[in-house]
Formats: structure tokens, sequence, C-alpha cells
């Protein structure tokens, strides 16, 4: 999430601004090489990565909706560009889908794990912070969804990760020709995550999902977040034993019965706050998602 932005943007539209122009004119789009035709663009709201080729553009997410405009036109800058044919959401935020609207219309496939599109159908409301989404009109909401795994004509696999990480509809894709792997929000480059409890993540998503992650990647796979720098398997791994532990000792504190307020006074990620920032909205959020993932029907 990058809420700022949104927040600015709904604030803009509520005054009549014609913001997606004005944020369009705004958002700065940098491109980085990773492999042969494949690009990572950032600035978008999200790292978005591009593949080009011969069978159009294949691009993992979108970016947020106002920074639609300015996205398309970078892609279509990449050496042996085309139309986009297929986009990934890797879940269901703002920043994964704000090209879902402009590509549908173009006939675009969008495709999503099957829990992605349905969050997609409805208006949603984070009750930590009120925060509201609206649900995307019909040609916006991913048009090929699936719920174990696929693949492309061109070699590409995409899969679920049914951990709920950090919803209950985050996918992987994976390019084997140039080894490079997306995974949205499953992993951070820089920052604690947001643990969307609302829409099925958990602490021990977390966990399970960087263990998942290890055993799609290899040595050399770029592994490409959706906040932040590209991440090597070192890096998943190093994060996989940091968020077992926190998990263990969030999973201690609810076995004696203890509550979110209690959880974040114990400060159980102290040792990796120089390196990660203040952690007590992480920590909330986290005890908050063990309630809400071990009684779902609460
Ligand atoms: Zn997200």
């Amino acid at each position: 999430m990058f809420v700022p932005t949104r927040r600015t943007f709904l604030k803009a539209a509520a005054a009549g601004v014609a913001a997606p122009y004005a944020f369009a004119q705004g958002a700065k789009i940098t491109s980085t090489q990773l492999g042969e035709r494949i690009h990572l663009l950032t600035g978008a709201g999200c790292n978005v990565v591009v593949r080009t080729g011969a069978d159009g553009v294949v691009m993992v997410d979108g970016g947020l909706a106002q920074n639609a405009a300015v996205l398309a036109q970078a892609v279509a800058a990449l050496p042996n560009s085309g139309p986009v044919r297929t986009l990934f959401n890797t879940h269901w935020h703002p920043e994964q889908t704000g090209s879902n609207e402009a590509l549908g219309m173009a006939g675009a496939a969008i495709i999503a794990q099957e829990n992605t599109r349905l969050w997609l159908t409805q208006n949603i409301t984070w009750p930590w912070n009120g925060q509201k989404f609206k649900k995307l009109p019909k040609i916006a909401q991913p048009n090929k969804t699936f719920y174990d795994k696929g693949t492309l004509d061109s070699g590409i696999r995409y899969g679920y990760i049914p951990d709920a990480a950090h919803t209950d509809g985050d996918l992987y894709v994976y390019f084997p020709e140039q080894n490079v792997l997306a995974v949205g929000d499953v992993a951070y480059g820089e920052g604690w995550p947001v643990v969307d409890w609302w829409t099925g993540g958990w602490i021990g998503g977390i966990a399970g999902g960087l263990q998942r992650i290890q055993s799609v990647a290899n040595r050399d796979t770029k592994i490409v977040p959706a906040q932040g720098p590209v991440l090597t398997l070192a890096d998943i791994a190093a994060q996989a034993e940091m968020y077992g532990t926190i998990f263990d000792r969030l999973n201690q504190m609810l076995n004696k019965g203890r509550g979110p307020s209690e959880a974040v006074e114990a400060k159980p990620a102290k040792e990796f706050e120089a390196k990660m920032g203040n952690s007590d909205a992480f920590i909330r959020r986290a005890f908050e998602s063990q309630w809400a993932y071990l009684s779902p029907d609460a």
C-alpha cells in the first residue's frame, strides 16, 4: 500500500480536479532492464515487471489508476514494445490494479487468482483505519482467473501462493528465460509489510509465503517484490527467518491470552528495528491477524 498518494488523489478528485491527468504528469516512471526483453518499471505506485516480445507485452501489476496513462506511455517506449496482451494482478490492492480498466477495455487478458477477482467485485473497508476501496467496474475485473497455477504459451509460469501472506489471493509470476520472479507483496523490498487480515493475510502466512518463494526461486533468481529493490534468494531466506521468529513470539503471546496492545508493548521485533524501522503498527496488525486467521467466522 502507498496510502498518502491515494489519499491525495481522493482529495483532488473530491475537489473536482481532473486527477488522473494531473497525476499522470506528476508521476515519473523509471525503467531498469532485468534481463533480455524484461524491464522493471518503478514510480507508478508499485514495481511493474514488463516482458516485451513478438507475442505482445506481458505485465505484472499495473500501478495506481492515476498513473495508468503515464505507465502505459513508459511501457510503449520500451524496446520492441507492442500492445499489452496479458496483465497479472498479484493481488487486489489499488497499487496492483490501476491499469485494469484501460487494459481491460483494450482487450487484454487480466489474470488473477480467483479470490482476487472476488475482492475486486465488492466494496471493501479496512476496519483498522476506515480506508475504503471501491469495487472495479466489470471491464476492469480479472477476466482469466485460476485456482492453483498455469503456464502461458511463452513458457511464463504463474501460481497461487496459498499461505495467505498478504491477502488470500496472492500469486507469483516466473519468467524462466530471464530467471525473474515477481512476488507482489508476499515479500517486501523495504520496511514492514501491511498485514491485510481483512482480506485474508496473516503473520503465519508471511513466514509460509517466504518459504514457498524459496521453492520456486534459485540462487540466481531476481526476485521482484511490489515495493522496494529487487531481492535475492538469500534476502528471502533472511526475511523468512525473521518473520518466523516474530511469528513464534506472537504465537506464544496469543497462547498466553495476551492482546494486540500487550504484543506491541513487548516489542517482539526489537532487534530488527534498526534495519526495518519502528514495528508497532506491523506488530499490532500481525497480532490481530492471528485472531482473524484462527476465528475466520468470528
Ligand atoms: Zn498490497
